[in-house]
Order: structure tokens, then sequence, then C-alpha cells
């Protein structure tokens, strides 16, 4: 999915010094934001004094939304570079084409992981036919300094392997949860998994105390070390903890999101991830001259134009706004 914000703040993230050493219960509102005409996202990342949890810098739940009558997605080419995209759906499903020529179908609880490493387009879109309800989560995650050049490439990995308990099911996403390690590509020390809990369930998830987490709620109602969670709700844990409680009073889905505190400070802007404003001036310019990101062919539309930079000067300066 794309930044469609006309008008994208720029975010600046990262240093250890801002990371919170124990655990925290943090509430994260959404932000409602309008993609297109017809389409609202709830925007968790970057929040308002919270802009990434390990290397997840952004973090988008969307739906369940009835499109029966709907074309659905439709965001048309643009360009990502020093990131990786993943996409999560709980319903319905999506068809991602990109430069390097991949053309898939992502289905629910199937990883589709995008590494633009120094620069890629793509277009996401919902087939036609499709699905009634669409229902899922877009996440990206900050490439460290060291990776952010690699050759772009995606992956499609129908099967996860999964962690259980009894009224748990978690399906490892990307990085490493307790024993199981996702087959995605990961490029610093991570988790991502989906939480299944059947109701009534009462159960605690290990977790790595090196590392910071959070918790996105995708549906029904869980208590999250204790929090009650709402759906396209997300709760910052911080750091320090072994073993995370949970309590399901229904049939709930959780995201877990986690990783060692990410130390580069970086420049967000639209779809791009870099270190300065020259990075990102760079990338407007490569975009708009259709250099570098490649062509993404067989989607019916034109590619989005890059909005303009701001009149400042781009510079990360941490993660607190
Ligand atoms: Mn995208």
């Amino acid at each position: 999915m794309s930044n469609l914000d006309r008008q994208p703040a720029l975010s600046a993230c990262g240093g250890r010094g801002f990371v919170v050493a124990e655990p925290v219960r943090e509430l994260l509102s959404p932000r409602t934001v309008k993609l297109g005409e017809s389409t609202e996202v709830r925007r968790l990342l970057p929040n308002l004094g919270r802009r990434m949890v390990g290397a997840w810098c952004f973090v988008d739940h969307y739906g369940p939304d009835d499109i029966a009558d709907e074309p659905g997605m439709q965001v048309a080419p643009h360009p990502h570079a020093g990131l990786q995209t993943v996409s999560w759906l709980h319903e319905g499903e999506v068809l991602h084409r990109d430069s390097v020529g991949s053309l898939e179908t992502i289905r629910p609880r199937e990883l589709g992981l995008m590494t633009s490493g120094r620069g890629i387009s793509h277009s996401e879109e919902s087939p036609r036919p499709h699905a009634r309800f669409l229902h899922g989560a877009q996440l990206w995650v900050a490439l460290p300094d060291a990776h952010r050049d690699v050759a772009p490439h995606f992956q499609h990995h129908a099967q996860l392997p999964e962690v259980t308990a009894p009224g748990l099911t978690a399906t490892v996403i990307l990085g490493t949860l307790d024993t199981a390690t996702s087959p995605g590509t990961a490029y610093s020390p991570i988790v991502g998994a989906d939480l299944a809990l059947t109701s009534g369930t009462e159960t605690r998830l290990p977790l790595d105390p090196d590392f910071e987490y959070a918790v996105l709620s995708m549906s029904g109602e869980a208590h999250v070390d204790g929090v009650p969670l709402l759906p396209g709700s997300m709760l910052y844990l911080g750091c320090g903890r072994t073993e995370l409680p949970l309590r399901a009073t229904s049939d709930a889905g959780l995201m877990l999101l986690g990783g060692e505190p990410f130390e580069e400070e970086i420049v967000m802007f639209w779809n791009w991830i870099g270190r300065s404003h020259e990075d990102i001036a760079q990338a407007r310019e490569d975009w708009m001259s259709g250099t570098r990101f490649g062509e993404v062919k067989g989607y019916d539309g034109p590619p989005l134009p890059a909005p303009e930079l701001p009149p400042t000067h781009l510079k990360p300066r941490g993660r607190v706004r």
C-alpha cells in the first residue's frame, strides 16, 4: 500500500536513548487516514511520540470492509526505498505487481514481503472477482543502513511456522518467536507474529527481554497484560519482558510486533526511508524522472506522482516528535 497522504508529515525516528528500557503499557490511538475515495485506514505507526517499534516504522489497520459491490483496494504503481513492506490479511486477497516482475495473489495468513532495498515500485489491487470482505494490515520495516541498498526483491510464503498453546495459534510472519523462525528475510533482530486466540483463552507468550514490543488488535476482545484492547488500537509494551499475559473474552486476532530498538535515525517521507534530506530529494527526482524504481507492468492506470517536498530541509531528529 502507498502512503497516499498528499501532505505527508516528515518523520524522524530511532535512537536507543529514547526507548523505555522496562515494561510499560502505553495505549496508542489510531489516526484515521483516507486512502483514495472510499477507503479509510487506521494508522498506528508513526504515532504521536512513538515512531517505531524495533524496525517496524509504519502500521496501518484496515477493514473489515464490505467490498462486494466495490472495486476494493486500488493502489496505483508507486515507489519504495530503504524499507520492506509486509502485507498481512485476515480476509480477502490482494493482487501484487512489482517492477522486478512479481505477480502474486496474497491470501489470508500468507506473507507478502517486498524488500525495496535501493528502489522498487509496485501496485496493489483487489482482484476481480474478489471476496466480499477485506481486512488486513500493511506494515513497513526500516532497513538498517548496512542493508538499505540491497537489490529489490519480493517473497511470497503461503506456509509459515506456528507456535501453539491451548487456545493460541501464533503464526510467525517475520523474524523469530520462541522456537519458530519465518522464512521471510529479515535484516535486523525483529519479530512479527499473528496471534489467533479462542474465546476464554488465558495464556502467556514467551518474549525476548532485549526486544521492545507492541500488540495491535485486529479483531475481537482481548486483554494484553491486563489492558483491554479494541480492534484498530495498539498497546506499546517497552522492553525487559520475558513473557506476555494474554486473555481473550471472545475469539480474538492480534499482531505482535517487536524487535531490538532501532538505533539509527531515519527520515521518512511519502514512501521512502532515507538518512538525509538529500536521500529523499534524490528518490523523488528519480521517481518523477522514471529512473531507479523500474516499471510495473499490467496495472490499469497511471503511476502515482510524488508529493512536493516540504519547503524546509528534512533532517532526522530522533523518535519523539
Ligand atoms: Mn506500497
